[in-house]
């Protein structure tokens, strides 16, 4: 029999009573045994729907009250030694402190979950040995059996997964580590086994990244002590967000089970399937609805590319799941009520996707027939979406294939171009700038309320924005900043904003997902052809202008950035929406400049985001990422000097592609991962203007001159001061007025120095 599953539920809860529950934790307003009392209820009512959905085979200990990465490294009792802990279950102020610092120890650090927007806390080996210090899939699964009747499949992160992801060791070290936790996880799965646990699911989804042929060995090693261990277990090995690289070596592993990304790696890991087949003795784990998406699955093709699995692989050997746990999807698309008919019946997500895989499940072992209506609806709902207006908008489809045609070059290279910059703008030597925004304060967001509830009137509200340029706009003149920006003080948000004012966009009521900790994000939907439709900068910048004689540099987020954190339409790659996206941004960049805005800033922080973990694959994104910005920048003249922002990530990797964006001048972070950047600057010599960013806007703290002098000496050793910017290094939106005012006022005060001494 052809049963169902999946691969991990979100915790937040479909009215975020997770967040909720965690923050009045955080606030004291509840105990920890009221809090460990929600958290049960919310943890059992996620079980009890997917009871109720019909899924057979139903996971658990993928809840969390924080990060299922720190989960593992708790529960070997990975605890760094700052945070005193002495042995045992760590206690949930130690497991809470390690995520997000106490007043004594600073908090580990957080980092992207592969390509995904979620965040981990990053393990930090090397402190006590580690130990089991509580097996809490165990807990997990009696809690589940004993509570509601479930024989769960409890989730766990997977050894090697867990060693990549952790820090606080040398690579020379990791068979060490992995001795250390293999005989740990040993022993979870043996208590488990001896619990009467039928199926684990262990997570590896490094295995879909480039392997060392150590790392295939250390595979082998890993799986074969369990096999040995425990040879009564069922183990799912499950990978997920693409295609697995070494198939062959991965499929012939001693498990029961390969869990497969047959969504965003069906490519790859159907065709490794149709070449090399599946083991026969083994349970396919097929990942056929597509775990990361907000759109209904097309079910028929489902179907089809479930016939073709059959063919290799016997019903009873097939569990039907997602291909990724749901954690990245928002919970439930009933309750969106102010969405267009046509886009909310296209909508699938997480508990609309447990009903696809109960569907599926139910087609493959009654037959199609069985469920021939469902089938109908959701192929309807697919095809009104399809149709829609919003989706055949033939003045965008035109006019963006003409120009993605062309080479999007800007008149002149950058040299002669500098040369008219250099003679229009007569900026000093190492001109000062920021990064966009000024502090968002508590007045701020409280005007921006009473406008959206209508409280305050238009003009109202344009007066109070007004009068923020005007406050701030003194004060940069004041300390002496040679090129200005507005603020952004009518923006919530860089992607939102832009999203509520073009064409093409959807904004849902409930569409939350987790982002890192309690902390959650609702992304816009692109749904249609996107579409400028009026100008969304031109007012507050060319208001900041007029009262000032400096520069005002215009703000706009880039196309890649509004892609990388919105949710994206299916229908059309993400090459076409980026396309789109430029085109749109380009008819703001146009406008701001016949309105007399001769700086512009195209915020690209996010572009590293979206790389494919495929190494193949990434060049070929980068190429059209690159396209997408100058296809927005290009068209300008030639004393127009285009900006553009990113923030940390490890550029080494991407140098190329950011000087082939050809941006007059680009700020990017280097505070905290100093050294690195300014490494990779020492091969590649930068040929653009570039800002540094002299000081780390994360932290309340007001950097002092000299730091930042020492900050600008480092940088020069390797770039041109002729072309060196002196900026902060991100948006000020989160600091204090009166921090921020200080530390600007030291910057000016470094590139003084820095002006008398180069
Ligand atoms: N212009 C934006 C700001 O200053 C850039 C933010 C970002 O890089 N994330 O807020
Ligand atoms: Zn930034």
């Amino acid at each position: 029999m052809t049963i169902s599953s999946h691969a991990g539920y979100p915790r937040i809860g479909a009215d975020r009573e997770w967040k909720k529950s965690l923050e009045a934790f955080w606030a004291g307003k509840i105990d920890e045994a009221a809090f460990l009392q929600q958290q049960q209820e919310i943890r059992l009512n996620h079980l009890r729907k997917q009871q109720a959905k019909g899924i057979d085979l139903i996971p658990i200990n993928d809840f969390s009250h924080y990060d299922h990465i720190l989960d593992t490294a708790v529960m070997f009792g990975i605890v760094p030694k700052r945070f005193g802990y002495e042995g045992g279950a760590v206690p949930l102020p130690v497991y809470f402190g390690i995520a997000r610092g106490t007043k004594d120890a600073a908090a580990s650090e957080m980092t992207k979950w592969f390509n995904t927007n979620y965040h981990y806390i990053v393990p930090e080996l090397g402190g006590a040995e580690p130990v089991l210090a509580e097996n809490r899939p165990l807990q997990a699964y009696r809690e589940a059996k004993e509570k509601l009747g479930i024989e769960g499949k409890p989730v766990i992160v997977g050894p090697l997964t867990f060693l990549k992801l952790s820090k606080g060791y040398a690579a020379a070290e990791t068979d060490e580590w992995l001795h250390r936790l293999i005989p740990l996880y040993v022993q979870v799965l043996q208590e488990l086994a001896a619990e009467g646990v039928q199926w684990v699911q262990i997570d590896e989804p490094v295995v879909v990244t480039k392997l060392s042929e150590q790392d295939v060995e250390r595979l082998g090693t890993i799986y074969k002590t369990f096999a040995e261990a425990v040879p009564s277990l069922h183990i799912m090995l499950q990978t997920y967000f693409e295609s697995i690289e070494n198939y062959r070596d991965i499929v012939s592993l001693p498990v029961k089970g390969i869990g497969l990304d047959l969504a965003h790696g069906q490519e790859g890991n159907l065709a490794s399937i149709r070449k090399y087949g599946f083991p026969a003795n083994k349970v396919l784990g097929a990942g056929v609805i597509d775990g990361r998406s907000i759109w209904r699955a097309d079910l028929n093709e489902k179907l089809a590319l479930l016939d073709e699995l059959r063919k290799t692989v016997t019903d009873d050997h097939l569990i039907i799941q997602s291909s990724c746990s749901l954690l990245h999807v928002p919970v439930s698309a009933e309750r969106e009520t102010k969405l267009a008919a046509e886009l909310k019946g296209a909508l699938a997500f997480a508990d609309e996707k447990l009903d696809e895989i109960a569907l599926l499940t139910k087609a493959v072992s009654q037959g199609a027939d069985a469920v021939h209506n469902e089938l109908n609806a959701a192929a309807e709902a697919l095809r009104v979406l399809r149709s829609s207006a919003a989706r055949n908008r033939r003045d965008v489809q035109e006019a963006v294939a003409v120009i993605a045609a062309q080479e999007p070059n800007r008149n002149k290279p950058f040299a002669e171009r500098h040369a008219v910059q250099q003679a229009e703008w007569k900026l000093p030597l190492f001109p000062t700038t920021t990064i966009g925004s000024f502090p968002q304060t508590a007045e701020v967001r409280k005007a921006r309320q009473l406008w959206r509830k209508g409280e305050w009137d238009n003009e109202q509200y344009e007066a109070f924005i007004h009068n923020e340029i005007d406050t701030w706009v003194k004060l940069q003149q004041e300390i002496g900043i040679d090129v200005l920006v507005h603020g952004e003080f009518e923006r919530t948000d860089m992607v939102e904003f832009f999203g509520e004012k073009l064409e093409g966009f959807a904004f849902t009521q409930n569409g939350w997902v987790q982002s890192y900790g309690s902390r959650c994000v609702k992304p816009p939907v692109i749904y249609g052809d996107v579409a400028f439709a009026e100008a969304m900068t031109v007012a507050e910048t060319v208001y900041a202008q007029s009262q000032t004689d400096r520069p005002v540099k215009g703000m706009l987020t880039g196309p890649i950035t509004i892609m990388n954190w919105s949710f994206v339409r299916d229908d059309i790659s993400r090459e076409q929406v980026a396309y789109q996206l430029a085109y749109a941004l380009r008819q703001e960049v146009e406008a701001l400049e016949k309105a007399g805005i001769g700086m512009i800033q195209v915020d690209e922080p996010a572009v590293r985001e979206g790389l494919p973990l495929k190494e193949a694959e990434q060049a070929g994104y980068l190429a059209w990422a690159v396209k997408a910005f100058k296809i927005a920048t290009s068209t300008v003249q030639d004393s127009t000097q285009i900006h553009t922002h990113m923030c940390y990530c490890e550029f080494h990797d991407m140098i190329d592609s950011i000087e082939a964006m050809d941006a007059d001048v680009i700020s990017i972070e280097t505070s905290r991962s100093h050294g690195e950047l300014i490494h990779s600057f020492e091969q590649n010599t930068y040929k653009l203007g570039i800002g540094l960013g002299v000081y780390d806007i994360h932290s309340p703290r007001v950097p002092g001159v000299e730091e930042m002098s020492g900050m600008i000496d480092r940088a020069l050793r390797v770039l041109d001061p002729q072309l060196f910017w002196i900026n902060p290094d991100c948006g000020l939106k989160t600091r204090g007025r009166e921090e921020t005012v200080a530390s600007l006022r030291n910057m000016v005060e470094a590139a003084q120095i820095a002006r008398n001494k180069y």
